[in-house]
């Protein structure tokens, strides 16, 4: 199946640095209209995000997953679906001398490839949307049609253009 692969922080919900309490949510612009556009074309949405603050000990992964559930469930409340997402929990600062970083963190394309086996999605006809260049280049080593997201735009405006080039 295709798919599109959006980040989390800065692409669907705001993020001042390493958010994770559920009290802190927010939505980025246009980001509940995307994902209900999304969903109304009949197209998986997943998630594909670096969480190294749970290297870092500033949060837990149980501390993640509420965050996360709280967005699937604000998501599916106004019309969208949130299929599954994809963590990396690692970060280069926790990384032991002479241990090589993780696979999985962007901008490495590990979480694509393990969403691809687990889901059956075919890469080459899927999209990533990000706002950072890592999300780019990530996307484009999976072999994803891959798009920097202007976070001071809407990001429906940028998935009804991605849609009318890769889904129709
Ligand atoms: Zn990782």
């Amino acid at each position: 199946m295709r798919a599109v692969f959006l980040d989390r922080d800065n692409t669907i919900t705001r993020d001042e640095g390493y958010c994770y309490k559920v009290s802190d949510f927010d939505w980025m612009p246009g980001a509940e209209a995307a994902l209900v556009r999304l969903h109304a074309a009949g197209i998986p949405v997943f998630i594909i995000t670096n969480q190294g603050g749970i290297a870092k000990g500033l949060f837990t992964q149980d501390d993640m997953q509420k965050f996360n559930d709280h967005l699937c469930a604000m998501a599916a409340q106004s019309g969208g679906k949130i299929t599954d997402i994809a963590f990396c929990p690692h970060h280069p600062d926790s990384v032991k001398a002479g241990e090589a970083l993780c696979d999985c963190r962007k901008p490495e394309a590990g979480l694509f490839f393990a969403l691809a086996d687990k889901w059956g999605i075919s890469l080459d006809q899927s999209v990533m949307i990000g706002d950072r260049e890592s999300d780019v280049i990530a996307g484009n080593k999976a072999g994803c049609h891959s798009y920097l997201y202007d976070k001071t735009s809407a990001l429906d405006t940028l998935v009804k253009q991605v849609i009318k080039t890769h889904f129709n």
